[in-house]
């Protein structure tokens, strides 16, 4: 096992990895930007290093710096967390050049599933279904068209190098066609350095289930059930839960195999997750693979009682899993992410100084955030403040939950999603379980904050 764990990254995840340590009696050692000086994976850790100043190319992106930083204080493993450079292949390589291990999968792992294009095609090798589409990138707009015309209207154009919603267009038409392809490769290229494209068929009404893979280096890779994500804005999670309102044994059995079998194929080590897209008339298809932690991790973590983190740290150090599968189902787990964020504006951030903050609390519930009364959110890194997760026997029960924590979690200073996320868990349709990836979409009075009624 190790000594010492480097976390390469901030916020909630930086504090989730340092608990994980803190269990397995390692050492930590926290790495800042200037603008993350009070915070308090910094306070927590044992050791803190400032990496830089805080755009995060000179600091929480930049290589050199992180590993120099591991050198310095005698770290022997390095956790990326998710985002940064989590599914950076060349990260991983240059800290197994240092002697230092990447608590992840490896480079070559992550190389063939960050290029989509790529992965699809390793999949559909290993007989994952995959959504009809262009056979790699297209780079010809005519030839694209051809393809699109194949594949059948509409049709999502997308980045292989794509992820966070960045550089994927809809063209509902062929007259649209020309305008979304030109977009979606300048947007790939101004995002990720890499403008290829391809194209498949864009599904109407998907739900977005994925599921939690674990493999360690003796040839063991399991499935610990699905998360169903798809309440999401421009192609971004909102709300995470498990069970699936969608998945039954039967399916939950067909789509685990699916996943292990594509994971698999790869001799995939540490956590990950294949995302797919389940279409109302029952069939799935692969869609990508993150091999990473997830944000929404702790979602199968309340419903299976496994710590994923420990096991990626297990998993990196050579040990064998500490699970053999999905243990029975207990119960329900819905996540709420809470954004400082403004959904009246477009969801515009809201960066500045929290003034109160209490957290919600009581029986199955889970709050993951790095934030306290007095913090300042910096205006350079993404907007969770933090992840509230409510677990029940059935799913009325943790929505119930949710609903009442959402109540009772007070941030003022700055706005937050919280009304909006409340407004949701009241929402006829979802409370039903009948949502998609297009829910929020449909329901555009969800973003806006209701209008008092006139006093009389
Ligand atoms: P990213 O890597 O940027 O997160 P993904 O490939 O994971 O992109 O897709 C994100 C979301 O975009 C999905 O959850 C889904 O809502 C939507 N999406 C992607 N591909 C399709 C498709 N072929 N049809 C319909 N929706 C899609």
């Amino acid at each position: 096992m190790f000594n010492k764990v480097l976390i390469a990254n901030r916020g909630e995840i930086a504090l989730r990895v340092i608990r994980a340590c803190r269990e397995l009696g390692l050492q930590t050692v926290a790495v800042y930007s200037e603008a993350d000086r009070d915070s308090l994976h910094v306070r927590f850790a044992d050791d803190d290093v400032c990496i830089g100043p805080p755009p995060s190319r000179d600091s929480y992106l930049n290589i050199p710096r992180l590993i120099a930083a591991a050198e310095i204080t005698g770290a022997d493993a390095i956790h990326p967390g998710y985002g940064f450079l989590a599914e950076n292949a060349e990260f991983a390589e240059t800290c197994a050049a240092s002697n230092v291990v990447f608590i992840g999968p490896t480079a070559a792992q992550i190389r063939v599933m960050g290029d989509k294009a790529a992965a699809r095609n390793a999949m559909a090798a290993a007989g994952v279904p995959i959504i009809p589409g262009s056979p790699g990138p297209v780079d010809d707009a005519d030839e694209a068209l051809t393809l699109a015309r194949e594949i059948g209207f509409p049709v999502i154009i997308k980045a292989a190098a794509g992820g966070g919603g960045k550089g994927m267009r809809v063209a509902r038409d062929p007259e649209d066609f020309g305008r979304s392809f030109q977009l979606a490769r300048s947007e790939a290229l101004s995002a990720f350095g890499n403008g290829e494209v391809y194209v498949e068929k864009y599904l109407a009404r998907p739900r977005h289930v994925e599921f939690q893979i674990l493999g360690d280096t003796h040839g063991t890779v399991i499935h610990l059930g699905e998360r169903d994500c798809s309440v999401q804005r421009r192609h971004q999670k909102l709300i995470e839960e498990a069970p699936s309102p969608a998945v039954d044994r039967e399916l939950r059995a067909r789509m685990g195999e699916a996943a292990v079998r594509g994971a698999s194929s790869i001799g995939y080590t540490g956590a990950g997750t294949i995302e797919m897209l389940l279409d109302t008339d029952g069939s799935f298809y692969f869609m990508e693979m993150n091999t990473r932690i997830q944000v929404e991790h702790p979602v199968t973590e309340m419903l299976t009682g496994v710590d994923l983190v420990k096991e990626q740290i297990r998993v990196a150090a050579g040990e064998r899993l500490s699970v053999r599968g999905l243990p029975a189902p207990r119960g329900h787990v819905i996540e709420c992410r809470v954004n400082a964020e403004d959904p009246a504006r477009n969801f515009q951030p809201c960066p500045g100084k929290i003034a109160v903050f209490h957290p919600p609390g009581g029986p199955g519930v889970r709050l993951d955030t790095h934030v306290y009364a007095g913090y300042t959110v910096p205006p350079y890194y993404d907007s969770l403040l933090a992840k509230l997760i409510c677990e029940g026997r059935t799913r009325e029960e943790a929505l119930r939950r949710m609903q009442i924590a959402l109540e009772s979690f007070i941030i003022e200073g700055i706005p937050t999603t919280i009304p909006f996320l409340a407004r949701v868990m009241a929402n006829p349709r979802f409370m039903a379980g009948e949502v998609d990836t297009k829910f929020l979409e449909r329901e555009p009075e969800l973003m806006k904050e209701p209008v008092p009624a006139a006093v009389a």
